[in-house]
């Protein structure tokens, strides 16, 4: 009993993720309804204004998570939208200024209606998550996957979903400063990392990591895929890793972070340029900096 009860404590963190919480798990959601439009969405009373825009949504989630994950979810997708955000925080024990978990269930707070243009995003970035734990199963998950992982890749599928606060270009001059993710090659299902494990806002990680996996792709998407398979076939995340990218996660993040440092410089120097009255129209002003996309490549050749 005492064992059970530790767990439950330890396993209680902040942010988005998977079992959060071991006793807010156990609270029934038999009162959620199936929505008309897909019943695979489920609403609590007073959500299902939020769960009506999940519900459209979901099929096209779906289909975005199989097709950038590589692989059919193979067990059933099911979706819970609480009334509130306060709601939300009581099934998932998480912040109730989250906006989804999955906590053995896939939950999205009622308080989304508050921000209706993320639905689709933290929708698809929780479906993330559950599509590699449906393969690999809870605790292989949190226990072999790193959390700057798990988040990196929920948040490259979905497009930025649970980053939105935080610029590709104030991630990367971030990490040119110092103030970076430090990232594992293993995963704690007891002690998972945060934002806060690395003085970090959630946002400011979730960018950070969602960009290094994005660069990990970059270089190589059949061999990122070939490494996707490996962990959904239960390697280990180390060996799988080291395999497909020729080099370890702290090797592969310092080539990254030089980057980051020379599109910072960059960036920086293109700044100073422009704000200079007789240097502003001169045709050699390079203008493509801004990166809408994160092309390190193109930064790089222009130079
Ligand atoms: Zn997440």
């Amino acid at each position: 009993m005492k064992a059970i009860s530790v767990l439950f404590l330890l396993v209680t963190l902040p942010g988005c993720g998977v079992l959060r919480t071991g006793a807010a798990s156990l609270k029934s959601t038999a009162d959620f309804m199936p929505m008309e439009a897909d019943r695979r969405v489920f609403a609590e009373a007073g959500g299902e204004d939020v769960a009506a825009v999940a519900a459209q949504l979901l099929p096209e989630a779906v289909a975005t998570v199989e097709k950038q994950q590589g692989r059919p979810f193979p067990k059933p997708v099911e979706v819970y939208v609480t009334r509130d955000e306060e709601s939300f925080a009581a099934f998932t024990g998480v912040a109730k200024q989250v906006r989804g978990a999955v906590i053995l269930k896939l939950f999205l707070s009622g308080g989304l209606r508050k921000e209706p243009e993320r639905i689709r995003r933290i929708l698809v970035h929780e479906l993330s998550h559950m599509h590699l734990w449906q393969y690999v199963g809870l605790y292989p998950y949190n226990a072999n996957l790193p959390s700057w992982f798990q988040e990196g890749l929920a948040v490259l599928v979905s497009g930025g979903g649970g980053a939105e606060r935080v610029s590709e270009d104030a991630a990367a001059a971030a990490i040119a400063a110092g103030k970076a993710v430090t990232p594992e090659s293993t995963g704690s299902f007891f002690f998972k990392k945060s934002g806060a494990s690395y003085g970090l806002e959630p946002h400011m990680f979730y960018r950070q990591s969602g960009m290094f996996v994005s660069y990990l792709k970059s270089l190589d998407e059949e061999r990122f895929a070939a490494f996707m398979s490996d962990l959904e076939g239960g390697r280990t995340f180390e060996d799988a890793f080291n395999d497909a990218f020729r080099g370890s996660v702290g090797e592969l993040w310092q080539v990254f972070a030089a980057r980051c440092k020379t599109a910072a410089d960059l960036r920086h120097r293109i700044f100073r340029r422009t704000q200079s009255p007789q240097k502003a129209s001169s045709p050699e002003t390079p203008v493509r900096v801004t990166s809408a996309a994160f092309k390190w490549e193109r930064y790089v050749t222009a130079k």
